[in-house]
């Protein structure tokens, strides 16, 4: 399978390529050029399958010949070492658990299957490669976690000083070995900035291996896929009927995995995108015109995009046709007040602990609901809510209990580097490494 650029400046490149070098060179995302469509007798089976049967099912169809299917099977068995459970709150209410991965959010997934993916392809490189990364919270964590350790690549996060949680903080700056936190003064937006300047850096790139680790890469945008199919095939195992997706969205790499799923046959009925006040994508979809602007802070702060990535694969998806999007995607946007009120209703209604996220998701749900919506909901919770544990208690009262894995990293020394939210910083620092 070859891979274009969502620009169309550059000749489509293998998988192997299209990975390794994260964003295009025309700056364009990479998309593959058809989006398999899978057999029938696959999608009926899917309830009787595993995770991982699944997941090495919809890649190998993504990556044809480059990774054979017994060294697929392998990576993925050992990048999705924990369970992705659904769990009923109501017959057509289910909420999609994502965060019993090593950093407790679903950005493990991405990441642990790309960190693996790029190991592979780099095996017989004999130069060091850079991983650069912007964060927002939750990326850093997952990829500083997926590629600690493994040989040959070091990976720099770039994260806004202030602006995420300790406990997010701790997950990325206390690791050391192979990983590098450089704490901007500065919002995402910047860090996300940086980061494109270094990559559109000749003089730079002549220097150093560079390759990216966000959801712009597609690696890591393809693995969100699988648990479209296996949330499917747990609900198909107890109700028929429409389902319906709602995607707490920041970047929007995991709404347009869903869609991805979607084209290669699973019968989706609707997605939700669900955002908090940074709404540029559900303003598009409610009055059609698609106006970035810049992110402001909110309590479901690994949502703080307000020019989404994605937006530009999401758009290529249906054509660039506003029409079409609408027809499979209603936007719908949170503000905190109403994501906290979401959290004690759940708590209220359900007994169940929701992160912020999470919560900005089921309450888009279920206005969908109300404005007379049909379908099983799929609620994608995309962090553990300890990893929120202020927050959640500003909401229902109590603190949610951290995870002994988590505790643990608490303890330990911070180690990150300052930076301005200039790019000369960032290039002196990564020019003094090569
Ligand atoms: C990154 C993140 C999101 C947003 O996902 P996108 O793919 O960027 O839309 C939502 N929730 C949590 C907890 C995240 O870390």
């Amino acid at each position: 399978m070859n891979y274009y650029s969502t620009n169309k400046q550059i000749a489509p490149v293998s998988f192997n390529e299209a990975v390794i070098s994260g964003l295009a060179p025309d700056k364009g995302l990479f998309m593959p050029e058809q989006i398999p469509v899978l057999s029938q007798s696959f999608i009926q089976s899917l309830p009787d399958l595993s995770f991982v049967e699944i997941a090495t099912e919809v890649a190998s169809h993504f990556i044809g010949q480059e990774i054979p299917e017994k060294d697929l099977q392998t990576l993925i068995a050992d990048a999705f070492n924990f369970d992705i459970p659904l769990v009923e709150l109501r017959e057509d209410l289910h909420i999609l658990e994502l965060f019993h991965g090593p950093t407790l959010a679903f950005k493990d997934v991405g990441a642990r299957f790309m960190s693996r993916i790029m190991a592979y392809f780099l095996r017989n490189v004999g130069q060091k490669v850079y991983v650069l990364v912007a964060t927002s919270g939750d990326t850093g964590s997952a990829v500083a976690q997926g590629f600690y350790k493994v040989p040959g690549i070091d990976v720099v996060i770039l994260y806004p000083s202030g602006k995420v949680s300790k406990v997010q903080e701790v997950q990325f700056t206390t690791l050391g070995e192979n990983i590098t936190a450089l704490e901007v003064n500065g919002t995402f937006d910047d860090c996300q900035r940086l980061v494109k300047t270094a990559f559109a850096d000749v003089n730079l790139r002549n220097k150093l291996y560079l390759t990216s680790a966000n959801s712009i890469n597609i690696a890591r945008l393809l693995p969100q896929s699988f648990y479209y199919f296996y949330a499917y095939a747990q609900l198909r195992r107890k109700y028929k009927g429409p389902v319906v997706f709602s995607v707490p969205s920041g970047n929007y790499g995991n709404l347009t995995a869903g869609l991805f799923a979607q084209r290669m046959g699973l019968p989706v009925h609707h997605f939700i995108a669900a955002s908090n006040s940074n709404d540029t994508v559900p303003l598009y979809l409610q009055k059609g015109t698609y106006l970035p602007k810049p992110s402001v802070a909110t309590i479901s702060n690994a949502m703080d995009v307000g020019d989404p990535s994605n937006f530009a694969r999401m758009s290529d998806l249906f054509g660039n046709s506003l029409p079409s999007m609408q027809q499979q995607i209603s936007g719908y946007s949170l503000s905190d007040a109403e994501t906290r009120n979401a959290m004690k209703e759940m708590r209220d209604k359900f007994q169940y602990t929701i992160d912020p996220h999470g919560a900005v998701a089921y309450k888009a749900f279920e206005t969908y609901k109300a404005n007379g919506g049909e379908g099983h909901g799929i609620i994608l919770a995309t962090a553990h809510p300890a990893k929120f544990g202020d927050v959640v208690e500003s909401a229902i009262g109590k603190q949610p209990i951290l995870p002994e894995q988590l505790a643990t990293l608490l303890n330990k020394p911070k180690k990150s580097i300052p930076m301005s939210n200039s790019f000369e910083g960032l290039k002196e620092f990564l020019m003094s490494n090569a």
